[in-house]
């Protein structure tokens, strides 16, 4: 078995980042991920013949600059949210949903 510099436990957004990071190094990195798929709280659900939802990670804004430049250099693009619309929110799973109008903002 081949042994690892360094163990990366998780593979969210923190342990996929620094695994990339680290690849710009002579070290050997390992990563393991107790789900079955990457993303940790990144997840994408729907999509074909349903409505695409986002379960997590879904806005950054200008403050963002470290997230920002990530995607830059991965060649990620971003696109505005449309603004003016009503959502349904749901602050916590435990109280009742909302109808509420998307603020206008600077997030992405
Ligand atoms: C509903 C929701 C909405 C969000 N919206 C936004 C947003 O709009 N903008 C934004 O910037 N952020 C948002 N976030 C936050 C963002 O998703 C998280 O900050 C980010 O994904 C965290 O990444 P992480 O790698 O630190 O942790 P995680 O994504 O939690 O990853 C940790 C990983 O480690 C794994 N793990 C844990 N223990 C072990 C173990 N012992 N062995 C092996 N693997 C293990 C887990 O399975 C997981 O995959 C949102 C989160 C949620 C839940």
């Amino acid at each position: 078995m081949n042994k690892a510099d360094i163990l990366i436990i998780g593979g969210g957004l923190t342990g996929l980042t620094l695994a990339y990071l680290l690849k710009e190094t002579d070290l050997k990195v390992a990563l393991v991920e107790a789900r079955n798929r990457l993303g940790g709280r990144i997840l994408t659900v729907g999509g074909k013949d349903q409505a695409t939802v986002e379960m997590g990670a879904t806005w950054l804004g200008p403050a963002h600059t470290k997230l920002q430049s990530l995607l830059d250099e991965l060649g990620l693009k971003t696109f505005r949210q449309r603004l003016g619309s009503k959502a349904i929110y749901e602050p916590t799973s435990m109280s009742p949903h909302q109808l509420v109008t998307l603020p206008d903002g600077a997030a992405t």
